[in-house]
């Protein structure tokens, strides 16, 4: 059996849904429900002794855009919620580093950085000197790969690391098992370039 692709704007809190296996019928919440980063599934409760529990029904949720469009009838909770992604990714859009030209000019032969985090900001230091700020985002390995391009596309070959300190890294990082694995392998990759650069005259 294919699982039901329930609309979040609908009437999935009150639709039956029925087990074709056992029979169970109950709504959505009523079933065994899992979150995930995009969606929610529904397995049904019922008895299945050894066998897999069917999926009933999945819940991609609304990305912004959805709610935009279906403002109307969404709790107010939910706006709330909305209005509170919008504004942060606001001020990120509009205090984040753009372009090289926009960081400082750092006279160091050797730079290592740090990504670093006070509060809501990623903050990024050279020793007690602060190179940049700007909103966090989570789960952000994209956007330390992001600023590190444009770290690179400034300082050149003289920058040899950007280290996560512990303060970023529940940020950084998120839920995503790989991520730091992913930042390892990026900060050895800078190594290495800084290490060829030292072996070119
Ligand atoms: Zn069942």
């Amino acid at each position: 059996m294919t699982a039901i692709i329930l609309d979040y704007f609908g009437d999935w809190k009150t639709r039956l849904l029925t087990c074709p296996t056992c029979g169970w019928t109950g709504t959505f919440r009523e079933g065994l429900t899992e979150i995930y980063d995009s969606l929610e599934d529904c397995e049904c409760p019922g008895e299945h002794g050894s066998l897999a529990r069917p999926m009933l029904a999945i819940l991609p949720f609304p990305t912004l855009e959805d709610s935009r469009r279906n403002w109307a009838s969404l709790p107010e909770a939910e706006k709330a919620h909305v209005e509170a992604i919008e504004v942060s990714l606001n001020a990120f859009e509009r205090l984040k580093l753009r372009s090289a030209a926009a960081l400082p000019d750092l006279p160091d032969p050797v730079l290592d950085l740090l990504w670093d985090q006070e509060g809501d900001e990623v903050v990024l230091r050279l020793g007690d000197r602060e190179v940049w700020r700007e909103p966090v985002r989570y789960e952000a390995v994209w956007r330390f790969d992001e600023v590190l391009a444009l770290l690179r596309e400034k300082y050149g070959a003289r920058l040899r690391d950007l280290l996560p300190t512990p303060a970023s890294e529940y940020h950084l990082y998120g839920d995503k098992l790989w991520s730091p694995g992913a930042v390892q392998r990026t900060r050895e990759g800078l190594r290495l370039a800084w290490e060829a650069a030292q072996q070119t005259p």
